[in-house]
């Protein structure tokens, strides 16, 4: 048996573990009120403050935290609160006929004390996305933000503790070792959003005591274009999708694989585009971003170093600067396979280009990766499209569009294998933090009382009957 009570966070998660059927009995009415406190605290009290922080942190522009930060923390409660009600209620199920005299349903019940670890990206996003599921389904939630965006995590604790008490949701900022004590404490479920490496160290944390995991993981998304895509059309798209956040999405165009012979027109689009965007020099827009640390400039400089060494040709940018944190939108083709930029999720503002001649060699390059979070496809052609959604396997895609389908509240979001486990968003965040309890009821005489011991002739050949008809 396991003592917790070294652990610096006992103290913390035993209020909560106490005050957890308190807060999982709510009504609907008061997780709706919660939701509220939490809507006006984002939308109204503490916007400003939300855009100040993720200038400083990330150099993002006030539109861009306005629609990826703020618009969909907002998307999401207003989502919950219309389904709520619904979500909540007992699903009532069939009875088979073996069952006669009794009747089944579903309660959603909250798993209980649940952690949220989240990442740098996104912080607010990806931090109260998932703080919005927990307590629509009425658990209570430490949360660990991110290392790398400091002022973003202090303002969500600021934010936190102005809306909850502490044994109902509380933040606790620090480095890797913060999460590390905490992954030691029985939490009921564990929602993870970050790396695939840092995914098995949590998943390996839970498995000691067995709680849940929704592991909301990265890695490689290929964007296919095939002959028959609007080349124009997919250009702007993928240009939009790849150089917001400076690249720093998880579900960010990795690579394009493109059919050889619609490979100059579509750079030559991007050129067009990236110009209309950004203008002549990126680096004095005030749309574009920069990279959040000095250790992501030096990995994602590596890979620009490490491509230039293997003779590989910038198409677009390239240029750097370590004082800023600026990589410049980039966009290089002819890499040799064994290219960084082919192997490592890239994270950051450059593209590779891969061509291809035909879509099954498309195919086999995708499936001889990791199977990924996200897989575009720009194709006019639906057979083309067929092929590639049937021979592939990935969490989510977008036909003739990038990054989108993650801001449809009605389809779930997340990975497969390596780019993770389990669902969020909507009803399918709700769900992972509930427990689906099974709950059978018996009103009168049931027949399968007829079968219990003794063991007689006639019990046997009713049980035969029983597997025969029923
Ligand atoms: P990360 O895995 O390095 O860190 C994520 C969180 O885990 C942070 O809070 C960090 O403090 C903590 N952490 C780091 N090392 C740890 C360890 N050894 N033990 C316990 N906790 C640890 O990820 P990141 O750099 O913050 O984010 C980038 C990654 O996240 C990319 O792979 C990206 O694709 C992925 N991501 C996925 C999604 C999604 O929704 N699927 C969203 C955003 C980012």
């Amino acid at each position: 048996m396991n003592d917790f009570r070294n652990n610096p966070y006992y103290e913390l998660f035993s209020k909560q573990s106490i005050n957890q059927y308190a807060v999982g009995n709510r009504s609907y009415k008061e997780r709706l009120k919660t939701l509220n406190k939490l809507q006006q605290a984002i939308e109204v009290t503490y916007r400003t403050q939300i855009q100040d922080a993720l200038q400083k942190d990330l150099g993002k522009p006030v539109v861009e935290t306005e629609l990826t930060e703020i618009y969909a923390i907002i998307g999401d409660i207003k989502f919950a609160k219309q389904n709520l009600h619904r979500w909540m209620r007992k699903q009532n199920v069939d009875t088979p006929m073996s069952l006669l005299g009794s009747s089944s349903y579903i309660k959603y019940e909250p798993k209980g004390v649940c952690l949220i670890i989240s990442p740098w990206n996104f912080p607010f996003n990806l931090t109260f996305g998932p703080l919005v599921s927990a307590i629509a389904a009425g658990n209570t939630v430490i949360i660990k933000p991110s290392e790398m965006t400091p002022n973003s995590s202090h303002l969500m604790a600021k934010i936190v503790a102005d809306v909850f008490t502490e044994d109902e949701v509380a933040v606790l900022q620090g480095e890797v070792d913060v999460s590390t004590q905490l992954l030691k404490l029985p939490f009921n479920h564990i929602f993870f959003t970050g790396s695939p490496n840092v995914g098995k160290v949590v998943m390996k944390a839970a498995s000691e005591h067995l709680a849940s995991v929704t592991l909301e993981l990265g890695g490689k998304s290929p964007t296919l274009i095939d002959k028959t895509a609007n080349i124009d059309k997919a250009a702007k798209k993928i240009m939009w999708a790849k150089f917001l956040n400076c690249g720093q999405i998880c579900v960010s165009p990795d690579y394009v694989l493109i059919d050889a012979s619609v490979k100059t027109q579509f750079i030559d689009s991007c050129k067009k585009w990236l110009q209309t965007f950004y203008n002549d020099n990126p680096k004095a827009s005030d749309s574009y971003g920069r990279i959040v640390t000095d250790k992501h400039f030096e990995r994602l400089s590596s890979y620009l170093n490490n491509a230039k060494a293997l003779d590989a040709k910038f198409e677009v940018g390239g240029q750097t600067d370590s004082a800023s944190k600026y990589i410049e939108p980039t966009i290089i083709s002819d890499l040799k396979p064994e290219a960084k930029l082919l192997e490592d999720e890239i994270f950051g503002p450059i593209l590779p280009i891969v061509t291809y001649d035909s879509l099954d060699m498309a195919v086999a390059y995708i499936n001889s990766k990791p199977r990924p979070l996200a897989l575009y496809i720009y194709s006019k052609s639906k057979t083309n499209t067929n092929t590639i959604l049937n021979n592939t396997r990935a969490g989510g895609t977008c036909i003739n569009n990038s990054v989108l389908h993650y801001t449809n509240h009605n389809l779930p979001f997340g990975g497969v294998n390596n780019s993770g486990i389990g669902k969020s968003h909507g009803f399918y965040g709700f769900q992972a933090f509930s427990n689906e309890r099974s709950v059978m009821k018996q009103h009168t005489f049931g027949v399968t009382e007829l079968l219990f011991p003794p063991y007689t002739g006639f019990k046997e050949k009713l049980a035969r009957l029983t597997i025969k008809w029923f």
